[in-house]
């Protein structure tokens, strides 16, 4: 596999990476119920990672947070009308990866759920294999915490030289109750802890979603089905699989930023919405650090 994606203390930049070889992968759509095929290709330094409607004239969409158009129960991006849907499971993956470049085509308008994880997205890059395209992207690193607290949520990053999630979940549901994880950043970490979570749903919320357009692809084949009490579909991947889901589906959120990142990062009770809002802040926080320096830059070369 890959390189690690930060160099911990000594180099606050990362190798730009993409991938070797075209890999492809197809499979329905956890909420659309429509069955698309996605293809990964290696793409230019600096390119970023983009999403590119097949089945639409290629119409590109890039994997920014300005890209966000829905954010309930998955994470879509979009332009103008058209939009593909439940990307942070693969966008996750190549995070994990390390994965700064590449173009996604994909048929139709959402990413496979596969198995509900990022595991088979971590075996699709792996078969593609992982190269350096000789150039460096800064990391997105804070001076100063950041928070956002809505009700009994939040979510909080600090200046680090590493990337740490840490989440809390609490769910009235006897398969789940209060969990917690701490995950620090490495690949194999993730290969191993986090990528094989699988996502989550309720079979007393599914009438509603349905409804709403929502969950249509769902079944026991590709998400752990709670009952009123217990698990449907068992055995779980892990004990507290639920919470290794969440900090999954908050490192393919965090994609959004559009370059690799060093902090730690803690979130509670929170989901995509929350995440994106976190997200926007953190850009936000991030693209004033940049205007001081530009501001110091005149007085500097005036004393120099
Ligand atoms: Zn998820």
């Amino acid at each position: 596999m890959a390189l690690p994606l930060l160099k911990a203390g000594v180099d606050m930049n990362a190798q730009r990476k993409t991938i070797n070889t075209p890999v492809s992968i197809s499979g329905i759509g956890l909420h659309s119920g429509i069955y698309t095929t996605v293809e990964l290709k290696p793409a230019a330094p600096g390119s970023g990672i983009t999403f590119a409607r097949a089945d639409l004239h290629g119409l590109r969409i890039p994997a920014l947070q300005a890209s966000t158009t829905a954010l309930d129960y998955a994470t879509t991006v979009g332009k103008d009308d058209v939009s593909v849907g439940t990307v942070e499971h693969l966008l996750s993956a190549l995070m994990a990866s390390g994965i700064t470049d590449v173009d996604i085509d994909i048929d139709g308008p959402e990413v496979p759920i596969v198995d509900g994880s990022a595991l088979p997205f971590m075996h699709l890059i792996d078969a593609a294999g992982v190269r350096d395209l000789g150039a460096e992207v800064p990391l997105l690193r804070l001076r100063e915490p950041i928070e956002i607290v809505e009700g009994d949520k939040f979510i909080r990053m600090t200046p680090s030289n590493r990337l740490v999630l840490k989440y809390k979940i609490d769910f009235a549901h006897p398969a789940i109750g209060k969990q917690s994880y701490q995950f620090d950043y490495d690949q194999d970490n993730f290969l191993r802890k986090i990528a094989p979570a699988r996502t989550f749903g309720f079979v007393r919320d599914v009438e509603k979603m349905r409804a709403a357009g929502l969950a249509r692809g769902g079944s026991v084949e590709n998400c752990i089905v709670l009952g009123d009490d217990d698990v449907m579909n068992g055995p779980l991947r892990f004990r507290d699989e639920f919470v290794r889901h969440k900090i999954l589906d908050l490192l393919g959120d965090l994609a959004l930023i559009g370059r690799p990142i060093a902090g730690e990062i803690t979130a509670s009770r929170a989901g995509h919405a929350m995440h994106s809002r976190f997200v926007a802040k953190v850009l936000a926080a991030a693209s004033l650090a940049d205007d001081d320096l530009g501001a110091a830059a005149p007085d500097e070369r005036a004393f120099a």
